[in-house]
Order: structure tokens, then C-alpha cells, then sequence
């Protein structure tokens, strides 16, 4: 089936890659990866992708999850950014993904009345006329006090001045680079994941010259692939490609060093948190955000829950998981509670997630808040292009940068990027589907809240799904009470999606690691059963496989853990 990531069918996929060559090797998955995967493959060229971990498993599953132009950098000047950032906003919300990419209010409390309204107004004037045509989501609006209370009563009502409601856009980050990625694949890409490129293969390396006629670099260098290792074998092999292109996020240094290739620029890692608690902690029909001393605070309606934060610390530890503090829970408790009226507590906490943003550095001294979110393209070596910086917003953008780069060298011509044009997997068809979610209901005797749950997160694919609980009834109930998950969407995850390990499933496909208490621990055992079955797991695998997630989730919610007193009563933000 196109764009079908099947896990059983690994082998192929490395038998593929080894015999190469290739156009493009693109190494990470996360969301510049997977874009650049199906920017390349989409415009003809034979492209293999290679992530070390599992499709998101970096700095794309870890995000606010906001598509948005971004006020604070409209704020901070940077026009550029937010005016290509809320195009894309709005090509993904009417045109690319309408099923994963939903428009959001946000209510922005006012405190300080004859400053303020202005100040935000005239901001919000120029965020809304640096749409495109399409404007799929309504103007800002002003409200009183009174209005601001009764779309948000959890806020504090004193010296509220009023507030304004603009809009934006939010989506499931792992759930959308997973799709991007099938996308890729759906037009011939060949993605393999648990699988590291472990250093760039050079002319020296290799013996002959890449097969695309271009000329090597200043000592007639140039990289022609990369000696991967298979990290479910342990198995090293080479992959042969015209161009390597290296979206590796946080980790693009690293991927430089070991090959000895000089970079021209360097890597920040900004860590940023997130909470997660139920919507019941929180009185709002709105997202919201508010002023912090440094930035801003988000809380962002996500289902059933809040997401609420976020911090931005400069990070120099343990890349692969930026681990939550204490200290970080703290200040976002801190930071929400100056503008809510009952506040929160840890006890309101049901999750934690922290994530690393990869921010080009200029001056080692400059804040992580002031440097810009736009990206870099470095073409080091001949057969070798990078790109890091950026947002998940913008990574369209960014893929089609960084493959014009790469084929700038090409002997023959390469078509321009036609991504602009091309809907994702799901998008097709989607309004039709969305309109018979009744008769699908009625078609394979499930609730109409379990298609609309599907439809959010397949769209018009859903009905693979439902195919799977009309084979097996028993994949139509929930993976875990309380939640919308069903056990269908497990096993679509391995056969569909990719998912290797029950991590992959409970933490990106689902997302119970950041929704549940236990961080998903409880449903690893169900997971396990499913997967097992589907992958020929015996006893041994399958007890190790949730003694690994058990771990996992113990080390997520260990922020949580330690006893804390909060400041009592902050003032509101001036
Ligand atoms: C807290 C936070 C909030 C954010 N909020 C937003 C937001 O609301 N909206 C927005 O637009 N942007 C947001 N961003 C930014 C956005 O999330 C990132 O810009 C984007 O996810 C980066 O994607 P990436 O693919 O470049 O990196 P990653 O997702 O980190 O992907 C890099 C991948 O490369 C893989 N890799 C590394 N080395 C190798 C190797 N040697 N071989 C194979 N694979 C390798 C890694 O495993 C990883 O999966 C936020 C970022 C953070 C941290």
C-alpha cells in the first residue's frame, strides 16, 4: 500500500538503502527530515531518509505544537518570519493537512488599559494582515473585562483591563511528522528508522567520485553517503547518494564532527518545558497566553487537557532526553498562576515534557529568548548540504530550501519544489469523508465519537482503521478508560506507521506519555500484546519491551516527583 510504513517489511527497506545509490540521503526524521524526504521525492529523485531513533522521536514531538506566525517574534521585529510562517499557518489549515492542522483562539488578557489595547492592537492589525488570501481562521477582536471573564472565568479578575481574541493554529507534532513521512514514502521515499548515520562517507572513503559529474571541493573532496548502522542488528552498512542532507536538529554538530567537517554555523540548545493537566483545572473556552517576565506563557487547549508553558533555558546535557526539573515545573506553575484565579498545584499536573530547541548561534553570550527562529542552509562539501534553526511552522519551507541547495550541483535538471501543491496522506478527500462520519458510524458499528476521534488524526484514511475493527472487533475498544485511543490505532501504528518499539506507540503515536499520570505506563502491557502479535514477539521480547517502557515513564514523571511549596500569591503581570 503506498505511503504504508510497515515495520515488517524492515529488511527491505535496508536491502533497498545498501544498494543505492541514491539522490538524496536525508538523515534525521524528525520534521525538517521527513519534509525534505518528501520535498526531494516528490520532484522525481530516488531518496532514502535514515533517523537514528523513532520518526519525531527529537525536538518534533516536543514542541508547543502551535502552527503559528508567532506574536512575540512579530514583537521582536522579525517580520520576515512571521509573515512566511502564517502563509504557511494557513496553505497547511485550508490546503496541505486540514485534518491534523486546526485553528485556535487565543485570549490575551489586557492589565494595563490606556498602554496596552493600543500596543497589542496595532500588533495584532499586522498579524492579521500578513495572512495570505486564503484567511482561514477570523480577525482579532477586542473584548471588555466582563467578555474577557466570561470566555475565560479561571482568570484573576483584578485590575483586568480587557483582552483580545486572535487566532492561530495547533497540531499533534509527532502524529503530523509521521504523516509527512508517508507522504515521503507514498512517492518513493525509503524511510528506515533505528538506524544512525554514523559518519559521511568521502571521496577518500569511498575510492571513486559521486556518480552525479559535478567537480569535488577545494582538495577535490567530496561526501558521496554515510556508513549507517542498523541499531536494531548492530549491523554497519554504506549507503551510496549524489547528496547527503543532514536535518539533524540539535544533533547536526555532532554529525559534522564525526566526519571532521567544519560547520558555518553553531548549534544552541534551548530547552523549553511543558505541563500538561486536565481541562477541568482550568475554566476557559479559549486558549490563552500571557506575558512572563522573559516571554510569554501559552496554555493551549489539547483535548480532553491543558498543555501549558513553556520555559527557554540555554541546555548543555544529555541531548537524546532533556530531562524536566523541579525548578522548571515551579516557574511554570508560578508563571500560570499569576493570572489564575484558583491556582494550580502539582496535583493538577498529569504530565511533563521537555524538548530542545535547535537555535543557530550567533555570540555564545546572546539570550536563547532573543535569538532568531529562522533557519540556515550550509552546503560545507560538495554532496553535502545541512539546514537547523527554523520552526515546525516553517518546515516546508525549510525542506525546499535544503534540497535546492543539494541539487544545485545536479548535471541534470531538477524540478522546483511542488510541495506547495501537495495535500498529505489523509488530506485528500477529507471534507467527503468528514461529511459521511454518520453512515462510517452506522458502516462499522462504532460511536460517532470514535469516527470524529479518527478523523482528527487519519482523516480521510480512517476508514483503515475502522477496516481493522471490523476484522477484529476487539481492536474497537479503548487502549486505556478515559481515553479516546482505540487498540485499532496500535496496531495501525505498527502496520501503517512505522512504530517498532512500545515507546514509539505510547509516546508519538498515541500520546499517553505526556496525557496519563503514569506517563502511559498502564496501557504498555495491552500495547505489548498488540504489537507482539502483529511483529512474531516471543515472551522474552515482549517483557522486556514494557520493563523498557516502565523505565521510560518512570524517568518522564520523575519532575513530578519532588515536594514543593510554591509561592503563594504572585502579583499579575504588569
Ligand atoms: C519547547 C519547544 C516548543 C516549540 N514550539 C513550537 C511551536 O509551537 N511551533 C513551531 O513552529 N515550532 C516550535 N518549536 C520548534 C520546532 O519544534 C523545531 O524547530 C522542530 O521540531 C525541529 O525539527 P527538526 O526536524 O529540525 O529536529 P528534530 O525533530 O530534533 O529531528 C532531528 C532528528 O535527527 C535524528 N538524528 C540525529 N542524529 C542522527 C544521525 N546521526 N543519524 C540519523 N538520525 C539522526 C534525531 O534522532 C532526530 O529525530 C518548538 C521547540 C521547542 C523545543
Amino acid at each position: 500500500m503506498p505511503g504504508a510504513l510497515d515495520a515488517r517489511e524492515r529488511s527491505a527497506a535496508l536491502r533497498r538503502l545498501a544498494a543505492g545509490p541514491l539522490d538524496v540521503l536525508v538523515v534525521g526524521g524528525g520534521i525538517t527530515g521527513a519534509g525534505a524526504a518528501l520535498d526531494a521525492a516528490s520532484r522525481g529523485l530516488r531518496v532514502g531518509l535514515v533517523e537514528s531513533r523513532d520518526l519525531a522521536a527529537g525536538t518534533s514531538s516536543r514542541s508547543s505544537k502551535l502552527i503559528h506566525g508567532g506574536l512575540r517574534y512579530l514583537e521582536q521585529g522579525d517580520f520576515k518570519l512571521v509573515r512566511e510562517a502564517l502563509r504557511e499557518r494557513d496553505l497547511l489549515v485550508t490546503r496541505l493537512a486540514p485534518h491534523l492542522v486546526k485553528p485556535v483562539p487565543f485570549l490575551y488578557p489586557l492589565y494595563r488599559k490606556v498602554v496596552e489595547r493600543p500596543y497589542v492592537g496595532a500588533g495584532l492589525v499586522i498579524y492579521d494582515a500578513m495572512e495570505g488570501a486564503r484567511r482561514p481562521v477570523p480577525h482579532h477582536r477586542h473584548l471588555s473585562a466582563r467578555g474577557a471573564l466570561r470566555r475565560a472565568p479561571a482568570l484573576r479578575p483584578e485590575r483586568l483591563a480587557g483582552a483580545m481574541v486572535y487566532y492561530d493554529a495547533q497540531v499533534d507534532d509527532a502524529r503530523y511528522t509521521v504523516t509527512v513521512a508517508r507522504t515521503a514514502a507514498s512517492h518513493g521515499a525509503i524511510i528506515l528508522t533505528r538506524a544512525s548515520a554514523l559518519s559521511l562517507l568521502r571521496t577518500a572513503d569511498a575510492g571513486e567520485p559521486g556518480d552525479d559529474g559535478a567537480g569535488g571541493g577545494p582538495d577535490g573532496e567530496r561526501v558521496t553517503g554515510a556508513r549507517i548502522r542498523d541499531e536494531e542488528t548492530g549491523r554497519e552498512f554504506d549507503v551510496h547518494a549524489a547528496q547527503v542532507v543532514v536535518c539533524a536538529g540539535v544533533w547536526s554538530d555532532l554529525v559534522y564532527q564525526a566526519s571532521g567537517v567544519p560547520a558555518a554555523y553553531h548549534v544552541r540548545m534551548s530547552k523549553g518545558v511543558h505541563l500538561v493537566t486536565p481541562r477541568s483545572a482550568i475554566d476557559a473556552d479559549t486558549g490563552m497566553i500571557v506575558r512572563t517576565e522573559k516571554s510569554v506563557l501559552f496554555f493551549i487547549p489539547w483535548g480532553e487537557r491543558w498543555i501549558v508553558g513553556t520555559t527557554d533555558t540555554d541546555w548543555t546535557g544529555d541531548r537524546d532526553e532533556p530531562a524536566a526539573t523541579g525548578e522548571d515545573v515551579d516557574y511554570i506553575l508560578t508563571a500560570a498562576n499569576r493570572v489564575l484565579a484558583k491556582p494550580l498545584t502539582r496535583a493538577d499536573v498529569v504530565g511533563v515534557y521537555a524538548g530542545l530547541r535547535p537555535l543557530v548561534a550567533a555570540a555564545a553570550q546572546t539570550p536563547t529568548t532573543k535569538l532568531s527562529r529562522e533557519h540556515v542552509v550550509d552546503v560545507p562539501l560538495p554532496g553535502l548540504a545541512s539546514i537547523a534553526g527554523g520552526k515546525f511552522t516553517t518546515y516546508r519551507l525549510m525542506a525546499r530550501d535544503v534540497v535546492d541547495a543539494a541539487v544545485a550541483g545536479f548535471p541534470r535538471p531538477v524540478p522546483a519544489s511542488v510541495t506547495e501543491q501537495l495535500p498529505l496522506l489523509g488530506a485528500d478527500g477529507y471534507p467527503a469523508v468528514r461529511a459521511a462520519a454518520r453512515r462510517l458510524a452506522e458502516d462499522y458499528g462504532v460511536p460517532l465519537a470514535t469516527v470524529e476521534h479518527l478523523l482528527g488524526r487519519y482523516g480521510s484514511l480512517t476508514g483503515e482503521v475502522l477496516e481493522l475493527v471490523r476484522a477484529d472487533r476487539s481492536l474497537g475498544r479503548p487502549l486505556l478508560d478515559g481515553y479516546a485511543y482505540l487498540r485499532a490505532e496500535v496496531a495501525y501504528a505498527v502496520t501503517h506507521e512505522g512504530a517498532l518499539h512500545v515507546e514509539d506507540v505510547l509516546a508519538r503515536r498515541v500520546r499517553l506519555l505526556i496525557e496519563s499520570p503514569d506517563a502511559g505506563a498502564a496501557a504498555a502491557p495491552a500495547v505489548t500484546a498488540i504489537m507482539g502479535g502483529l511483529l512474531g514477539w516471543g515472551r522474552r521480547r515482549r517483557v522486556l519491551e514494557v520493563r523498557r517502557y516502565d523505565e521510560f515513564a518512570a524517568a518522564n514523571c520523575e519532575a513530578l516527583q519532588s515536594p514543593a511549596e510554591l509561592p503563594e500569591a504572585a502579583p499579575i503581570p504588569a
